[in-house]
């Protein structure tokens, strides 16, 4: 099978494949399709072909989406970058991913230049920019001689994208992802949520995680419309759902909440939001129930490509704290410390199977034998499964607090914290103490303004068996969270032992 667009090109050549949010300039799949053969020749052009690993280093803009089809036409892996790294850190990520070239534009170019001098290669890997003529480090493409292309026929176990983690436990890591996890995400994904010839989804989310990539992918394939959001702003982005008549978006919990504070409801022309990341609050998908915003709790990662389970909107509203059934062709157990399974309604670790798991970490043989085991990947995500099959995840393994020999799940914390009136979110980690091994601290972004660190924990006490109650409790403006929307527990940790703030209270 070649790239998805050459075929789609030639099946729907006039359907709409990208509407630009920010300008309103519309591409059919023809003009696209033409668009990225320019662009996949000036790859070959430069040397470059089926061997390579290009470094995608691009705001959210359309280019963007021309550079990731056009590094499948030419069967080079395409390897996206996180635009709000170091320097440094980018450097790191070049040589893991043993990238042959990045690709930037204007905005990245300094960037680019920095992470590869950074590096320790003797021979510094090179650099084409999308925008710029000539400059002493930077090769132009569009100045670069043309080269014929054979679209590059690909098969399953091609991989296609080296995607790295969020980085929310460590270091983030490159995650092979081959043609056929792609594609049988996207058609899972097809399954579980529908595909209407009419579909155009918005993508405001970042095209160096899985929730802001896959649906380019998708959309390909489906023959439907991609409208891209580059910069993300609350309004502007909940308007583009009505300018656009868009039917479906990604997001994270707390893109959805500021865009429902900033507009109250959004268009009806949506029949899904796609909602996932992090945990969705209760009282976001409560909100959505009140104003007919149909919210899907969805649960993945990028080791699998996105979506692992999604609920539908009624499962959310009757299901509290849901994130669905495992989509086709996913297989999930929940099991205990020694890897067998648990009971229904148990709490384990979530274990996934099937044709969207990857084969493992890049050129990292122990961390994919840590992860990888014989029965799947082993997601590091604790929860349970209901009765009726639908998955609800918890807090992930390294997030569990002992204190006192006890164990205390953060995630049983910030519920009780969040049943309170004047808190809107918290955040809760264990923080090294003498005693006891682990203390409960507590991270709180509160609406009620005079709420104190005692109101807190006497409104836990009620709740909650003394072990687990928080011991330190602060307070912030929000809480520090990564691009795909998990809560950055270094930083929570930072913001609870930092000296220069003044506790609130030590309870
Ligand atoms: P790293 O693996 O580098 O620590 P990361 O796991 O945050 O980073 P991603 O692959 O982007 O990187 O995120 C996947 C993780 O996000 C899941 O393993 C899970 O912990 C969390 N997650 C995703 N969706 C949900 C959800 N609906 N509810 C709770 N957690 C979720
Ligand atoms: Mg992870």
């Amino acid at each position: 099978m070649n790239d998805w667009l050459s075929h789609r090109a030639r099946a729907s050549p006039d359907a709409t494949a990208l509407v630009s949010a920010e300008t309103g300039e519309q591409w059919d799949y023809a003009a696209l399709d033409a668009d990225v053969s320019t662009l996949t020749e000036r790859l070959a052009g430069l040397g470059l072909g089926a061997d390579d690993h290009v470094g995608m280093l691009l705001s959210t803009r359309v280019a963007a989406v021309r550079l990731v089809h056009a590094t499948m036409r030419l069967g080079a892996t395409l390897v996206p970058l996180n635009t709000r790294l170091t320097s440094s850190e980018l450097a790191g990520q070049v040589e893991t991913a043993d990238l042959t070239t990045v690709v930037c534009g204007a905005e990245t170019e300094q960037l680019a230049v920095e992470a590869v001098e950074s590096t320790d290669a003797t021979d510094p890997v090179p650099i084409a920019s999308l925008d710029d003529p000539q400059w002493e480090r930077v090769a132009s493409l569009a100045a670069a001689d043309a080269v014929d292309v054979t679209p590059t026929e690909w098969t399953d176990d091609d991989p296609l994208v080296l995607l790295f983690t969020s980085g929310t436990t460590g270091d983030p890591k490159a995650v092979v992802l081959t043609y056929g996890n792609i594609f049988t995400s996207a058609v899972a994904s097809a399954f579980r949520l529908g595909v209407l010839p009419g579909d155009r989804w918005l993508v405001p989310l970042s095209l160096y995680h899985m929730g802001g990539l896959a649906p380019l992918y998708r959309s390909a394939l489906y023959g439907t419309t991609v409208v891209l959001r580059g910069e993300f702003d609350p309004g502007a982005t909940a308007d583009d759902i009505g300018t656009y008549d868009v039917t479906g978006v990604s997001l994270v919990p707390t893109m959805l909440k500021r865009m429902l504070d900033s507009r109250g409801t959004l268009s009806d022309s949506l029949r899904v939001v796609l909602l996932g990341g992090a945990p969705a609050p209760e009282s976001l998908v409560t909100r959505c129930r009140d104003y007919h915003v149909p919210v899907c709790p969805t649960y993945g990662m990028t080791e699998t490509a996105s979506q692992i389970s999604t609920a539908n909107p009624e499962e959310a509203a009757e299901y509290v704290g849901t994130v669905g059934r495992p989509l086709f062709s996913t297989d999930v157990s929940v099991v205990d410390e020694d890897g067998n399974p648990v009971e229904t309604g148990e709490i384990g670790e979530f274990v996934v199977s099937g044709p969207t798991v990857s084969p493992g970490y890049y050129d990292d043989p122990e961390a994919t034998a840590a992860a990888f085991g014989e029965r799947g990947l082993h997601t590091g995500d604790m929860g349970f499964r209901d009765d009726g099959g639908r998955l609800y995840v918890l807090n992930r393994k390294d997030d569990r607090i002992i204190t006192g020999g006890e164990n205390v799940d953060p995630g049983e914390v910030v519920d009780a914290l969040r049943e309170h009136p004047g808190v809107d979110d918290a955040a809760v980690v264990g923080l090294p103490d003498e005693e006891w091994g682990e203390r409960v601290a507590a991270l709180v972004v509160a609406t009620d303004t005079n709420l104190t660190a005692e109101d807190v924990e006497a409104f836990c006490r009620e709740r909650l068996a003394g072990y687990k109650l928080p011991r330190l409790v602060r307070f912030a403006d929000e809480l520090p969270r990564t691009a795909s929307g998990t809560v950055e527990r270094i930083a929570v940790r930072e913001a609870l032992t930092a000296p220069e703030q003044v506790a609130v209270a030590d309870a």
